[in-house]
């Protein structure tokens, strides 16, 4: 397998390590999981992987910059129609049509003065989001957690880390820079749950019209949902990241590929090889996007 410098590196940020292809015949390995797994060579999440995530993530990976067209049009073509959640009907009308028309100031300005749910009474402040007003890639997650919460910017803990090296494997960033390489991130939830808790959907509910807005004002060339609530929010679906990763959907016309939340990669750091085929299948979307339709 030849792997680009790019594919390399985002390997090696994201914790996966690479073997040098053996010079002969390979053995068959000795126990799943164990010396023999790494002696197949290839890719491999830490710690000691499965056969099945070294197949995954050296067989399946695609190549961002080779032939881009063939694995996205099967993907649109094999996406389901998500199975929807019901959410209960409780946005106000005039409050959303207010969003739906703010340009960023007064969004911000709204995030900020928030008083549609709880979470407004035990948050510190929101997190409205951050990264390129016109950013080709739009990151979405679930909620602050404490670290954001007491700075106001989305994903600064250890998940958050990882993100910024799962996107640097990629040359993006949330710093400043054009906007086909700072990307935007925000969240399902602009306040923090107490204690971490999973958000309600009545808190969903009230805080999407935000998201909702903030896409419509970056119009993306691809979002990656991450985890379950950003999932529940952008595709009104219940179902497992498992069952919805690996094609493309739509959020608002734009492209939408799932994946795994950072913060679950780091509690199971195996799953870490199906995230970067996730994310360079994203890539693929963004840079068909950024290229000219082949002549007829
Ligand atoms: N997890 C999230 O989903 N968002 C954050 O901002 C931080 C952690």
């Amino acid at each position: 397998m030849n792997l680009s410098e790019r594919q390399r590196l985002m390997l090696r940020e994201m914790g996966i390590r690479l073997w040098s292809a053996p010079s002969r015949a390979v053995a068959p390995p000795a126990a799943e999981g164990g010396a023999g797994s790494a002696a197949a060579g290839g890719v491999a999440a830490e710690p000691a992987p499965r056969r099945s995530n070294l197949r995954g993530a050296a067989a399946a990976m695609p190549s961002p910059a080779s032939s881009p067209q063939a694995p996205i049009a099967l993907a649109l073509a094999l996406a389901p129609a998500p199975v929807p959640v019901p959410v209960p009907g409780i946005t106000d009308d005039a409050r959303a049509a207010q969003i739906a028309a703010a340009d960023w100031p007064a969004l911000r300005e709204m995030v900020a003065r928030c008083e549609a749910c709880a979470l407004c009474r035990t948050r510190r402040q929101t997190v409205f989001g951050v990264g390129h007003p016109q950013a080709h890639w739009m990151i979405v997650g679930e909620a602050p957690g404490e670290q954001e919460d007491a700075q106001g910017e989305p994903f600064v803990g250890a998940a958050g880390q990882l993100l910024d090296n799962m996107l640097r494997a990629l040359q993006l960033t949330r710093e400043a820079a054009p906007p086909q390489r700072q990307v935007y991130i925000a969240n399902t939830l602009k306040c923090r749950p107490p204690r971490n808790r999973n958000p309600e959907p009545e808190e969903l509910a009230r805080c999407e019209p935000f998201l909702l807005r903030q896409i419509e004002l970056i119009r993306p060339r691809i979002i990656l949902a991450m985890g379950r609530f950003a999932v529940q929010s952008l595709l009104r679906s219940a179902e497992p990241i498992g069952k919805l990763r690996g094609r493309v959907h739509r959020c608002q016309g734009v492209p939408l590929v799932v994946t795994y939340h950072p913060a679950y990669l780091l509690r199971n750091p195996a799953d870490k090889a199906r995230a970067w085929d996730d994310l360079c299948l994203a890539a693929q979307i963004a840079e068909a996007a950024a290229s000219p339709a082949a002549p007829a």
